[in-house]
């Protein structure tokens, strides 16, 4: 039998990890065969109703759960892991400054990404889908000197799904249809989701669309604000599709991305496309064999341009803002 794989997921007993959590106990990260041993971070005050995710674990009886440990300290929790979900982080609230909420982020990730660095295997993976994701990760990761800065991604794979789903109901077509969408910069409101390079049905996207008042007044805005849309519909913020995304970005990047196609996936920039080096941008991206590559030679036409460069300006202040702080 195979060893169990060690996941560590932090804001266990939160609304995205009440969805992520079974679906990492069933199989669906690491497919039908793999063991997991899921280790599970929480605040201190938390740790009670994570008791009760734990019960309801146990109740589900998975036959590729091998085991649980659950704790406050990251020291304890990261102890061996090969996979990181880094989702609890401290939301934004009422009359909350910008610079507040890195700030308090960076209380979060920075001894977050120390004790990754200290306890965790040498083969560990992280994905922060954790606000802000992009910047929580750079923070991360500039705490965790030994670890490889390629080992640390943010989601933007909800984004990418959305965008799919919206082209999809644009063609009338099912979203299997739908390939190379694209998510270039932040995750955030600035984000933007690229239909030049995408296809539908074999064929460029923004030929079977051709409708440029729809791409800029409509496919734009609802995919940059699907998240509260969701909130205002819902009256709770999207948890379900989050895991869901979480889910398939891990599993990509673990056992690669399907032949033809490729993912967005927020990871530390080289340059490429313009994009500042260093901050943690998303681009498209494939995988093999664990690791992952920025697609290259896409089209960048004008208007794209202009998308990406206001994103990036955002996430290079983000640093600039974290960097003043000390966190990086
Ligand atoms: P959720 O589980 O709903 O969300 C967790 C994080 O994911 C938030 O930062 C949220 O950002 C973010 N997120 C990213 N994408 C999405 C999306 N599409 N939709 C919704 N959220 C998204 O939050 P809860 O408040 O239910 O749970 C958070 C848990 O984390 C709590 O149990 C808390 O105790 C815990 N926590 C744990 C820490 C730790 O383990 N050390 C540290 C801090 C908190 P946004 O707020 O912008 O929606």
């Amino acid at each position: 039998a195979k060893q169990p794989v060690k996941v560590a997921v932090t804001g266990a007993a939160g609304q995205i990890c009440y969805s992520l959590l079974f679906r990492i106990a069933s199989g669906e990260l690491l497919g039908p065969d793999q063991p997991v041993q899921l280790r599970l971070l929480e605040i201190t005050p938390a740790l009670k109703a994570l008791d009760g995710v734990v019960m309801e674990l146990d109740d589900c009886a998975y036959p590729l759960l091998d085991s649980v440990v659950t704790g406050d300290d990251p020291n304890v929790v990261f102890d061996g892991v090969n996979l990181a979900f880094l989702v609890g982080a401290r939301p934004r609230s009422k009359g909350m400054e910008r610079g507040d909420l890195l700030e308090a982020n960076g209380a979060i990730f920075k001894p977050q990404g120390r004790a990754l660095n200290d306890h965790a295997a040498d083969d560990v993976k992280v994905l922060v889908t954790g606000n802000p994701a992009n910047t929580n990760a750079l923070i991360a990761l500039s705490n965790a000197p030994d670890i490889p800065a390629e080992r640390f991604n943010a989601l933007t794979r909800l984004d990418h799904n959305r965008a799919a789903g919206q082209l999809a109901i644009k063609a009338g077509v099912a979203v299997s249809e739908v390939s190379q969408v694209t998510i270039w910069g932040n995750h955030s409101a600035t984000q933007y989701p690229d239909i030049f390079n995408a296809r539908i049905g074999g064929r460029s996207a923004a030929e079977v669309v051709d409708d440029q008042a729809w791409l800029e007044s409509d496919f734009l805005p609802t995919v940059q604000k699907r998240g509260a849309a969701i909130i205002e519909a819902r009256g709770a913020s999207s948890a379900a599709s989050a895991a869901k995304a979480t889910i398939d970005h891990m599993h990509d990047w673990v056992l690669g991305t399907r032949e033809g196609d490729w993912v967005s996936m927020a990871v530390p920039s080289d340059g490429s496309y313009g994009v500042a080096e260093g901050i943690v941008s998303s681009f498209a991206c494939t995988t093999s064999g664990g690791a992952w590559s920025i697609v290259p030679g896409l089209e960048v036409n004008d208007f794209s341009r202009a998308k990406i460069d206001a994103s990036v300006a955002e996430l290079v202040e983000e640093r600039e803002a974290v960097r003043s702080l000390g966190l990086v």
